[in-house]
């Protein structure tokens, strides 16, 4: 049988981030502004940091500016909406991102939520998550509209396709299903209470994994030709000791089946802070009453 197409985010992305380059000069030269994301992190969480120092020197990277806020992790959350509050009030910044997960005494939810709607780069905002239900132009979280991006580099109109999502979370499920449903997929979603999954996903013209359980999705459960889209990275311990990440799919059977899938890691991965910027452009771009230049 033959091998699938291994979608390549790392490249996907690198053209996304070009893009999100290009637009930022033109506003620059023809506004006379840059957007700025402010990244807020509380505590010493070391997978965090490293998200945290990654995105900054991205932002840098397309031209954008940068504030970082990092607390410590007995901030209080009335200092943290303080912040938050301060960062709503800056015009010269376009997107807050509070990384998540917070110390346990912090009520997530009421952070996320005192987040101006207009700078919630995240997409988690109530008021975005309607907007996106409603097909308003809304801020969308990351990880899905970077997902939505790497199908269309395989299928540019996923119009009328059959599209499984298997996981019903609000960061990625839930979106994902508004997102495929805006492209006029006929969308079902999976999670741990359906009944026959093999079948259910055997039905796709188009898979997303979003599940958090190593290799779950099996070969002989995609169509043939079926576009998989692997969401999920979970940390496995190799026989000989080693750590290797894996996706929600079982990659090597599904090549053999599907017509294209992206590889864990170098698929979904990098798209999520290339869409992070992407979206603190479109932010920036709703704020000032700019239009963008289509890309
Ligand atoms: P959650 O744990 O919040 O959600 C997992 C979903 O999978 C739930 O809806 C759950 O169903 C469903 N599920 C669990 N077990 C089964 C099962 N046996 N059969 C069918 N469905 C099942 O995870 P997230 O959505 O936050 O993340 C999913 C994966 O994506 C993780 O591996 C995560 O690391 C990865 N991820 C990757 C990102 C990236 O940048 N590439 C960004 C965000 C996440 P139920 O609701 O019924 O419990």
């Amino acid at each position: 049988m033959s091998q699938a197409y291994a979608i390549d985010g790392k490249a996907i992305a690198a053209k996304v981030r070009a893009d999100v380059a290009a637009e930022v000069a033109r506003m620059k030269a023809q506004y006379g502004f840059v957007p700025g994301l402010a990244v807020v992190l509380v505590g010493e969480d070391p997978a965090s940091k490293v998200y945290v120092r990654n995105k900054a020197q991205q932002t840098l990277e397309v031209g954008m500016q940068s504030f970082e806020h990092k607390l410590a992790e007995d901030t209080t959350e009335a200092t943290l909406l303080d912040l938050v509050a301060r960062l709503n009030r800056d015009p010269a910044v376009h997107g807050i991102l509070v990384q998540m997960p917070l110390p346990k005494h912090i009520d997530s939810v009421k952070v996320l939520e005192s987040v101006d709607p207009a700078k919630d780069v995240d997409g988690f905002h109530p008021v975005n998550v309607g907007k996106l239900s409603i097909g308003e132009r809304a801020l969308a979280p990351c990880t899905p509209v970077g997902s939505i991006i790497l199908a269309k580099s395989v299928k540019h109109d996923l119009s009328g396709l059959d599209a499984v999502v298997v996981g019903r979370s609000n960061i990625v499920g839930k979106p994902m299903a508004q997102l495929l449903l805006r492209e006029n997929c006929t969308v079902t979603i999976a999670h741990s209470r359906t009944r026959n999954l093999p079948e259910v996903v055997r039905r796709a013209d188009l898979v997303v994994a979003a599940i958090g359980k190593p290799e779950f999705v099996k070969g002989d459960w995609i169509k043939p030709g079926a576009i998989v889209i692997d969401v999920g990275i979970n940390r496995i311990v190799k026989p000989d000791g080693k750590g290797k990440l894996v996706g929600d799919v079982a990659y090597a059977e599904a090549a053999q089946v599907a017509g294209a899938i992206t590889p864990v890691p170098g698929g979904v991965g990098p798209m999520t802070i290339a869409c992070l910027l992407k979206n603190t452009v479109e932010a920036a771009q709703m704020q000032r009453g700019i239009a963008a230049v289509a890309a």
